[in-house]
């Protein structure tokens, strides 16, 4: 399986990342992670990432194209992974399609979009700021990186359902239920 999370911020990406990691035994590569650690290392990629992210714009699709590229290289994602955060617009998409056919290991098989209203994202996020202190999760930069999803990362839904393999799964309710929701679509 070739899995491409799509959804909001706030929208359980990395949670749900997390148990389907667990459930199905491939690896999840997350650039927001990545590029925290670089933004924590204070490397020079870092730096860069850096004013993009506080402002809660994209960064540059060659910096984050290149997380990708080498991750995906590692034998570890051979038989399969979890995109999480990636692709975030069209660019990037394409990209990766072009990845996947060079490394001659077919496209992606899902991408499961998870869908939760902008108002119980907002609070989500708020909730996040209060406990893990992220720069990005104020309020006025989370309304801005709702609107830079709709413009920006929402299109690639109707990309990946003209690749017949799109699925929304109801982002809202518990963990379980919402985790149960994916893997029955992945098992399908
Ligand atoms: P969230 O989905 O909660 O907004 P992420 O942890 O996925 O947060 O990403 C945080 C920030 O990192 C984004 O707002 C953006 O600045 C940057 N980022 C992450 N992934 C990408 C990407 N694929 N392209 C461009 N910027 C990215």
């Amino acid at each position: 399986m070739r899995i491409v999370l799509l959804g909001a911020p706030g929208s359980g990406k990395g949670t749900q990342g997390e148990k389907l990691v667990a459930r199905f035994g491939i690896p999840k590569v997350s650039t927001g992670d990545a590029l925290r650690a670089a933004v924590n290392e204070g490397t020079a990629l870092g730096k860069r990432a850096k004013v993009a992210m506080d402002a809660g714009e994209l960064v540059a699709n060659e910096i984050v194209i290149g997380i990708v590229d080498e991750r995906l290289q590692q034998p570890d994602a051979r038989k399969g992974f979890i995109l999480d955060g990636f692709p975030r617009n069209t660019a990037q998409a394409e990209t990766l399609d072009g990845m996947l056919q060079r490394m001659g290991s077919g496209g992606i098989t899902h991408a499961l979009h998870l869908h939760v209203n902008d108002e119980e994202i907002v609070s989500r996020l708020l909730e996040r700021a209060k406990i893990e202190g992220r720069a990005d999760d104020k309020e006025d930069v989370i309304r801005n990186r709702i609107a830079v999803y709709n413009a920006e990362t929402a299109p690639l839904i109707a990309y990946y359902k003209a690749q017949g393999v799109a699925h929304t799964v109801d982002g809202m309710g518990s963990l379980e239920e919402i985790f149960e929701r994916l893997a029955a679509v992945l098992t399908a």
